[in-house]
């Protein structure tokens, strides 16, 4: 079997809406049939999409798929697809024609003339409204704060990868993939391509707003060990502030004549539930990484997949490891 030169990997979730449009959008740029292999996984999708997608699959070799058991998620999907990837260069991105297939063609050839290791798209400008435009600013602010290893600021899934950054991606063993991080991380040659991210093409987004706070903690605290360092920041400044408290109140009541008794209620209460908040959010982000500590030591596979079609000749990756 000849290695093709690109491989593109697109999970989707129930997108019966929007195949038939990427269909088309792909079948308009004309390539060789052995220049490209398209990598659909289907995370979970019940409304006909795979369906669909194995239907093009019968009439073009190049269209590949790959089912998984069960909704496992997106990044899930997208390693799944990356594990099964055979081309020299291998591109990720939406079905949902939010990432557009011409403008990763863009990325793959700036990856080839600049010799780089990864191309990366950078949302110079995003359709979404203005709250999640800027929940999506914040978050990448405070992950680039918190980060201890280089990021990717403002940057997806929708990148352009060589074979050689595919291979360390895959090797990293975590069972908690959060790609576009782990990207980073590798710390590659890498350049950002900014693109103004077009609108989806149709049907309604996938992804909920818990599995975006999901992903957003993942990757927070995958990356970062500073969370837990907030604790014992604030419990050092309570401390002091107690004591100081404690100083200037034994100072008052030796040297001047001043009752301090029944007034202060509110400040009371008030202090009292501030540190309490505040000993709780510490205990949350504690249970963050347990958490992830719990989902790394049970060392369950990340994903399962159930069938594949037109890969023969290819091992799949339960094979490999
Ligand atoms: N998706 C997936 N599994 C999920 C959620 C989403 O494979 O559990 C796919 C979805 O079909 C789409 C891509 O991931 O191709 C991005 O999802 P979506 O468009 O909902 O996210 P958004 O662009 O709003 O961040
Ligand atoms: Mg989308």
């Amino acid at each position: 079997m000849t290695q093709p030169e690109l491989s593109i990997v697109i999970p989707f979730l129930n997108e019966k809406r929007v195949l038939p449009l990427l269909r088309e959008r792909f079948e308009n740029i004309a390539k060789r049939s052995d220049f490209w292999e398209l990598i659909f996984v289907s995370d979970g999708s019940t409304d006909g999409s795979t369906e669909y997608v194995e239907d093009w699959s019968r009439v073009n070799p190049a269209v590949k798929l790959v089912v998984l058991t069960r909704n496992f998620g997106h990044q899930y999907a997208v390693s799944a697809g990356l594990a099964l990837t055979s081309g020299r260069y291998v591109g990720i991105m939406d079905a949902d024609l939010q990432d557009e297939p011409e403008v990763l063609l863009d990325m793959y050839q700036l990856l080839r003339s600049d010799k780089l290791d990864v191309v990366y798209a950078v949302r110079a400008t995003r359709p979404e409204g203005r709250l999640k435009r800027f929940c999506y600013y914040m978050f990448y602010r405070l992950y680039t704060f918190l980060a201890d290893t280089p990021v990717q600021v403002d940057s997806g899934d929708f990148c352009v990868m060589t074979r050689r950054a595919v291979t360390l991606l895959l090797a990293l063993p975590e069972k908690l993939r959060f790609v576009r991080g782990l990207r980073a991380w590798l710390g590659l040659p890498a350049r950002p391509f900014p693109i103004s991210r077009a609108a989806r093409a149709a049907g309604q987004p996938q992804y909920s707003i818990w599995q975006l706070v999901k992903l957003a903690s993942a990757g927070l605290t995958s990356f970062s060990t500073k969370p837990l360092r907030v604790g014992l920041i604030c419990g050092a400044l309570l401390c002091f502030l107690a004591l100081l408290t404690a100083v200037v109140y034994a100072v008052i009541a030796v040297f001047t004549n001043t009752r301090i008794a029944a007034p202060g209620f509110s400040t009371l209460v008030i202090l009292l539930l501030f540190s309490n908040g505040l000993v709780f959010l510490y205990l949350g982000i504690l249970g963050e990484y347990i958490g992830q500590m719990f989902l790394e030591v049970k060392g369950r596979p990340p994903f399962i997949i159930e069938r594949t079609i037109n890969f023969e000749g290819q091992n799949s990756p339960d094979e490999r490891n």
